[in-house]
């Protein structure tokens, strides 16, 4: 059950669906030779095809459709063997051809379905209705010249995957569960790099809202320049509020398509929304229609990685780790790997400690990434080690992880070095008890006589004097002994 929004003539739910716009990992364009790479001066990845020179014929990129396809098995999905390129027509100076290459009635990907993760530990799965390839458009810059708008086209032809999901989502939170998990397929898969602040991912958010317990769908609005989770999670709030005031006024919702402005923080309308015949969608004639064979999407099977979901369930069933520790290893492969370094034969859930709590808290703090770690994996892991088999004490080793962090070096150097073993020997631990007693006879005298609590300061009175060096354990019990 999502979010429940009071109104005042009863409950409401909102019903979201989303609309990913991903673009695949390719060298060059779906139906040209031009370069895709982010971040060239304007207009310096077009091809005539891209500029939509008369006569020109597009030629399908393999690469896009094996990157579609690899996409379409990451999301359970069902592979269509034959598909068709349509023209969506419509005019926008950013769109020299005047339609977009796209797909409609046969789109390379079917149904399928995906387990978003929310924050409190629930699982809920999200349909997918289908993904097609389609073109990209050109940009264009309204805010280099007081009267007049620029156009560029390096994106013009770029390979997108339209990824469309069932209306399965109920609130914001369940959104951003979606984007991201949408994001680390992706990533895993290798077929788009979701950097949605470079607009390699974009989403189309379509809410609509009913009172709780009815059936059928409300009317829908969708929300058009969502870069970010947080931009979603703001417009859906808001877009939701805005339709049942409306509703409960006794008004309509349009159907139409709204801009989130993310300065006012509020939904604008845009247009109405056109139906699919206002596109005047027809095959393209340029083109046959995409027919691939069935060992062509066996091949792609055999080299798909571990999936998150997968490696989520490997990591909670092999190293015995709760859900929400296994999902915050997992977001990243880097991530993932660098810990199954550091868990190597060790105590994993220390392993899982140390990474999640120290590692990437620190991490986190400095703004750095898990690839930029001055730490390696392994020395981490050796880290691990000397705690688990007693050379260093859980107090020891963040002081040796501190000065890790700044030198990178490794544990068992610094340990050898600074002299910081823990001190287990018998005698030794006595040596320093007896010094402590006879430094604090008063006391003494006090928890002989029935102050118990004064035993912590003995405790920590011994490894002071210890420098933190002696076994917590042992100076607990042989000061136990003495102190009797
Ligand atoms: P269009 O291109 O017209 O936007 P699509 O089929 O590409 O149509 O996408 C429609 C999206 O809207 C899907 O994600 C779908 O789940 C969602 N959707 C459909 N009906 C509703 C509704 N009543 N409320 C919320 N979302 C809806
Ligand atoms: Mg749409």
């Amino acid at each position: 059950m999502g979010q429940i929004l009071r109104g005042e003539t009863g409950d409401w739910e909102m019903v979201i669906g989303l609309e990913i716009h991903a673009q695949a990992i390719t060298n060059s364009k779906l139906f040209s030779g031009a370069a895709t790479e982010f971040g060239a001066a304007p207009n310096q990845q077009v091809s005539l095809v891209d500029a939509a020179m008369p006569g020109m014929l597009p030629v399908l990129n393999e690469k896009s459709v094996e990157q579609a396809v690899r996409t379409g098995l990451g999301l359970n999905s069902k592979i269509n063997l034959y598909s068709v390129f349509e023209r969506k027509n419509y005019f926008y100076p950013d769109l020299p051809q005047g339609y977009q290459i796209s797909q409609f009635l046969h789109p390379i990907v079917g149904e399928g379905e995906i387990e978003i993760d929310l924050p409190n530990g629930e699982v809920k799965v999200i349909g997918i209705t289908r993904l097609h390839l389609e073109q990209d458009a050109g940009k264009s810059i309204h805010d280099q010249h007081p009267t007049k708008s620029y156009v560029d086209l390096n994106r013009s032809g770029n390979t997108l995957m339209e990824i469309v999901s069932e209306p399965d989502l109920s609130d914001g939170i369940e959104v951003g569960a979606y984007i991201n998990k949408m994001r680390m397929i992706l990533r895993y898969l290798g077929t788009c790099d979701g950097n949605m602040d470079e607009g390699s991912m974009r989403a189309d958010v379509n809410v609509s809202v009913r009172k709780v317990g009815d059936k059928e769908l409300g009317t829908r609005c969708e929300i058009k320049n969502v870069n970010s989770i947080k931009a979603a999670q703001a417009a859906i709030d808001y877009e939701a509020r805005r339709q049942i005031e409306l509703l409960e006024d006794g008004k309509e919702v349009d159907q139409e398509t709204r801009l989130w402005d993310p300065v006012l923080n509020e939904t604008r309308s845009m247009r109405s929304k056109e139906d699919a015949h206002d596109y005047r969608y027809f095959p393209d004639p340029d083109l046959l229609p995409c027919v691939i064979e069935q060992s062509f999407v066996d091949d792609i099977k055999k080299t798909l990685p571990e999936l998150p979901d997968e490696k989520k369930h490997r990591f909670m069933d092999s190293y015995g780790l709760g859900a929400y520790d296994a999902s915050v290893l997992i977001s990243t492969r880097v991530r993932a790997d660098y810990f199954e370094t550091v868990a190597n034969d060790r105590d994993p859930k220390l392993a899982a400690n140390w990474v999640i709590n120290e590692l990437l808290g620190i991490l986190n703090k400095d703004g750095k990434s898990i690839e930029e770690s001055p730490i390696s994996s392994d020395n981490l892991g050796k880290l691990v080690g000397l705690i688990s088999d007693d050379t260093i004490s859980g107090r020891i080793a963040k002081d040796v992880f501190a000065e890790m962090y700044e030198t990178g070096k490794d544990p068992e150097v610094i340990v050898e070095e600074k002299g910081l073993k823990q001190v287990t020997d018998t005698g030794a631990i006595e040596t320093l008890i007896d010094q402590v007693i006879a430094d604090n006879m008063d006391k003494v005298e006090q928890y002989r006589s029935g102050k118990d609590k004064l035993f912590g300061f003995f405790v920590g009175q011994v490894m002071k004097v210890s420098q933190g060096k002696a076994n917590p354990q042992m100076v607990n019990e042989l000061l136990k002994q003495k102190l009797s």
